[in-house]
């Protein structure tokens, strides 16, 4: 069994938290230490037993917070070489880097953790699945394109996290200048709503427990068009469907094989 919660999702702060009966990870820390604290009591939940952190790219709504977070709890924070060379600034001195390359495995006290490339604007962009015990928890966020790789890695999860960044008209009509806009809609953005939608029916199957929505743009999206539209692909599926909040944490999710 894994259980999990999305402390936080969206373009302010991300992060992800991934637990068993003895261990805990996080993917992504854009969230202050305080509020990584708060939101992770806010579900039942703590930090204490923390094992590590993995990032998937050195944007500053995943890393912002990696600093305090790792030095406050002496945790080891695994990404790729290119990551950690392209932090921001302010994301230095981290103790404890490990660095791994893309399509490693790396175990942690029972969770297996697989990385994969993902085609987003950052300088080596990975995404994960999680697994123990035979519960696989696959996320997508961040990237723009959907490609073979990205689904087979996720193929069989029981529990997904899937970026459902925009509606391309709303991104049309909103007010991002052209450029921004064409950043976000190209093979190195964000996921639309569409997008994912078609992803998800790819990888529907009788042992999907939960999906998760995530990386809701707050000017080119609302929470209850993706919401809607991810509910027709589970139409007759008994998945339960979340969004992620950029303020608030999810529930916290139990899937099992
Ligand atoms: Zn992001
Ligand atoms: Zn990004």
């Amino acid at each position: 069994m894994l259980r999990f919660t999305l402390l936080g999702s969206g373009s302010s702060g991300n992060a992800l938290l991934v637990a068993t009966a003895r261990t805990k990870v996080l993917v992504d820390c854009g969230l202050s230490f305080k509020q990584l604290n708060l939101r992770t009591q806010a579900v039942g939940e703590t930090l204490d037993g923390l094992q590590a952190v993995f990032v998937t790219h050195e944007h500053a709504d995943h890393v912002d917070g990696l600093g305090v977070l790792t030095r406050k709890m002496r945790v080891p924070v695994f990404m790729t070489a290119q990551t950690y060379a392209c932090l921001p600034p302010k994301v230095s001195g981290l103790p404890g880097v490990e660095i791994f390359d893309a399509g490693d495995r790396i175990p942690v006290d029972g969770i297996e953790v697989e990385s994969f490339s993902i085609s987003h604007d950052a300088a080596d962009p990975v995404s994960y699945t999680l697994q123990h015990a035979g519960a696989k928890l696959g996320m997508a966020s961040d990237l723009g394109h959907v490609s073979q790789l990205v689904r087979a890695r996720l193929h069989g999860s029981h529990g997904l996290i899937l970026e459902s960044n925009h509606c391309p008209e709303m991104l049309l009509r909103g007010s991002y200048p052209p450029m921004l806009q064409q950043r976000i809609r190209g093979r190195q953005g964000h996921l639309s709503n569409a997008a994912m939608n078609s992803l998800l029916e790819d990888l529907l199957h009788d042992g999907l427990q939960v999906v998760l929505l995530a990386h809701i743009s707050k000017e080119n999206n609302s929470p209850e068009l993706a919401l809607r539209m991810a509910a027709k692909v589970l139409e007759r599926h008994g998945a339960a469907l979340h969004v992620a909040r950029q303020d608030a944490p999810t529930p916290l999710f139990e899937i099992r094989a």
